[in-house]
């Protein structure tokens, strides 16, 4: 374990109140070179106990156990309904209990199509059948269990059978459609073909549709995994010619979860929807397929040459069509209903036993799925192990611990959406924390998740040892971001250059969706943070049959040195937050990216403003008329009505009480500090405990989102045209960008209302800290 620096925690009024005030001997640390770091939410007896058990803990997970793990839970594939997802659930319930932990499965019933019939052709200029299968790769021992493997497809599709000519959309987002427009491309009647990439996946097809198209094909372009970023396995890492991503086209930034379910668990005999009123279905068919498939469709296509960013890696010249290509998609399902297993430990909390801390991965995967998840499933295993290990030595959290192994993830996190939509009034009142994993490798660790959490965890990953360089985690990822990939020139790479040398904690990203923590931080608002390690180990076997444990023994994490990593920091995480006195939440970094997003938004109408008027002028100049090409027509941009001047006073008033409210938490515990710390009550303590717990959930609006109301964060959420892409202030953000200003104006108020609340809940909790500590 590295050594904290001191410095790092004494960097400002907020940054040491919480340890000051509970740092009951207020010993310097500098004073004394043996006394480790002050930790914030512990008095200092409290966190000299917290930092043995926590350095025990960091000695316990073994790489060569997470190796075998990993083994025996790729051995087969393991996707939801099949034979071996139970099996394993199993077998991780098995350890479990095994390490004497309180632990059962949860089942639910869920909708999940699986392929019945597919078929992609060409049928013009020439006839041409796709492949869409995966071959067996001779030196990897799964790949050949083709009789388990699900096929290539995109789940959630509906069936279909069309013929049509076919056009080249690029990444299929609506920036790409308004350039086809200018094209004078039409994709009305046709089956589009878009490449992964620029979007969620589910985006692609949800916009096609949109815009007239009558199917969609998705394929892996090899400038993005493929051999143009490096040697295609099983020489390399990256995609073979064949390979192709499955995945879930729900349409998830409506909600996730099981389609016929929505806002309710999934047990056996809850009420459902009838297929045809699952919105979250794709409105026309769609299939992923492999560059092997797509270069013949793509080099059928004449018209426009694509523009240059639209080109990728095949050796052919990209054009854009409509045709002469024409292809002939067929697919149909089966919708049945398949059993999800979830699997659930628990370690009693002994102080706070209605207090949770839950830590959560998923163990389904597409096909064996060592990188995803299994990678990530191992360290949950691994954690839980070692807190077991624990228990045995007399260690006791203060808080409830739960390890969650999520089963159907992959399909549209049905198994964490379920379960937290099953028990979300327990949640609503008891969650304190959610932390998530999925997908792991070698590099950096990546966080990202609530900015009251930013502080905490900050801390966290400076007293985690990196396993290659052997600073700790923290410095290597401001090292990272001080590099920032050699990035030298542009004023935002500057800044961003000079806050990750001088600003105490490094900036966490805010989390859009795509894992488990979804429905704990946006549906429940429950403060959560995703966890993983990655940066050095590229690949192209996402959703494949080979990400399995041959590919990943041989190009990834290959000595589970960042398996072991990653349990380390999350388990250090929980350890911590299950423990404190207090919660270890702060507001002074949340309060800090807030006024980020206020600026942003204010900045985005403007700019919205300015662009319209001058994009008319430039219309009414005559501009495109002259700018003409002859040969090469385009149509004209339509003129647009410039935005009128949106108020944002009430969200700046909002904003202004909250920082108001995050500055008197900081006076509470500078107030407690200089009192000595005196008195702390039980009692009383678990006020501000359970206020504190609270604070998240001010955060949300029962109505929801605009249109999404099963969306309830008004801070965070997963784009409506970006899928895992996240919208801060997303209902503000997202009418401004789509050009609704009424609504704008409206969200502006409800959203600004709702700043102040949690601004009030702060205050709350900061009023009875300062009762706990007179
Ligand atoms: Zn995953």
């Amino acid at each position: 374990m590295a050594a904290t620096p001191y410095a790092l925690y004494n960097s400002g009024l907020m940054k040491t109140g919480l340890a000051a005030v509970l740092g009951l001997c207020l010993v310097s640390p500098m004073a004394v070179p043996d006394e480790p770091a002050p930790l914030a939410g512990f008095t200092a007896d409290s966190a000299r106990a917290e930092r043995d058990w926590e350095a025990k803990f960091r000695a316990i997970p073994d790489a060569a156990l997470m190796r075998s793990d990993m083994e025996h839970l790729t051995a087969r594939p393991h996707h939801v309904g099949s034979p071996y997802d139970r099996e394993n659930a199993e077998w991780l319930l098995e350890r479990f209990l095994e390490w004497g932990l309180d632990a059962h499965i949860e089942n639910f019933s869920v909708l999940f199509p699986t392929p019945k019939e597919r078929l992609l052709e060409m049928v013009a200029p020439e006839h041409f059948t796709a492949r869409i299968a995966e071959p067996t790769v001779a030196v990897d021992p799964t790949s050949s269990q083709h009789d388990e493997q699900l096929p290539t497809y995109n789940a959630y599709s509906i069936d279909g059978d069309v013929t049509g000519p076919l056009v080249y959309v690029n990444y299929g987002v609506p920036d790409d459609y308004q350039t086809l427009e200018r094209q004078g491309v039409s994709v009305k009647g046709a089956i589009v073909i878009a490449r992964y990439g620029g979007s969620w996946r589910g985006i692609k097809p949800k916009v096609a549709a949109e815009h007239g198209a009558i199917g969609c094909l998705i394929y892996s372009d090899p400038r993005d995994d493929g051999y143009t970023p490096g040697d295609v396995f099983p020489a390399g890492p990256y995609r073979p010619k064949d390979g192709v991503q499955r995945g879930s086209v729900m349409d998830m930034p409506v909600y996730p979860g099981d389609p016929l379910t929505p806002g309710v668990g999934a047990t056996a005999d809850a009420k459902r929807l009838p297929l045809d009123q699952a919105v979250t279905l794709t409105k026309i068919p769609v299939m992923p397929i492999s560059y092997g498939d797509a270069q013949p469709l793509l080099a059928a296509l004449e018209g426009r040459v694509a523009p240059a960013p639209w080109r990728g890696g095949l050796p052919i010249t990209y054009h854009i069509g409509p045709g002469p290509a024409r292809v002939h998609l067929k697919l149909k399902f089966n919708w049945d209903q398949k059993p999800l297993y979830d699997v659930i430990a628990r370690i009693p909390g002994a102080v706070y036993p209605d207090e949770w801390v839950i830590r959560g991965n998923h163990h389904d995967a597409w096909v064996n799925g060592a990188e995803d998840p299994i990678s990530g499933t191992i360290a949950v295993l691994e954690e839980a192990r070692a807190m077991a290990a624990l228990v045995k030595q007399g260690w006791q959290p203060k808080r409830t611990i739960l390890f969650c192994l999520w089963d159907g993830e992959e399909p549209g996190l049905l198994g964490s959406t379920e379960w937290a939509e099953q028990h979300g009034e327990e949640l609503a009142r008891k969650a304190a924390v959610y932390i998530n994993s999925d997908s792991n490798g070698r590099g950096y660790l990546g966080v990202a998740g609530s900015h009251s959490l930013e502080h905490f965890i900050n801390g966290v990953a400076r007293d985690i040892e990196d396993p290659e360089s052997k600073v700790t985690v923290w410095k290597r990822a401001q090292a990272q971001r001080i590099a920032g990939e050699g990035r030298m020139g542009s004023p935002a790479d500057r800044a961003d250059r000079a806050e990750a040398r001088t600003r105490p904690d490094l900036r966490i990203g805010a989390l859009g969706s795509g894992s488990d923590y979804t429905v704990f931080l946006d549906h429940v608002g429950i403060a959560s943070l995703n966890l993983g390690f990655g940066g050095e180990d590229g690949g192209g076997i996402y959703h494949s049959i080979y990400d399995d444990f041959y590919w990943f023994t041989h190009f990834s994490d290959t000595t589970f040195v960042y398996s072991r990593a990653l349990a380390q920091t999350a388990g250090t995480a929980v350890m911590r937050m299950a423990a404190a006195d207090v919660l270890p939440f702060e507001f002074h970094d949340l309060a800090d990216t807030l006024h980020r997003y206020v600026d942003e938004v204010e900045r985005l109408a403007r700019e919205e403003r300015e662009h319209a008027i001058e994009r008319n002028r430039q219309i009414d100049d005559g501009l495109f008329a002259e700018l003409e090409d002859p040969r090469q027509k385009t149509t004209p941009p339509p003129k647009e009505s410039v935005p009128p001047f949106l108020n944002f006073a009430p969200l700046e008033n909002g904003l202004a009480a909250l920082e108001h409210a995050a500055q008197a938490f900081d006076q509470a515990a500078a107030h407690a500090a200089a009192n000595g710390g005196a008195s702390l009550a039980h009692a009383r303590l678990q006020d501000v405990n359970e206020r504190l717990l609270m604070v998240e959930r001010a955060f949300l609006s029962s109505g929801g989102l605009p249109n999404r109301p099963w969306f309830k964060h008004q801070i965070y959420a997963p784009g409506l045209y970006t899928g895992y892409g996240v919208k801060t202030l997303p209902a503000v953000r997202e009418s401004i960008e789509q050009k609704q200003w009424k609504l704008a104006d409206d969200e502006i108020a409800r959203v600004g209302k709702v700043l102040e609340n949690a601004g009030a809940a702060m205050e709350g909790a900061a009023q009875a800290l300062k009762q706990a500590t007179m």
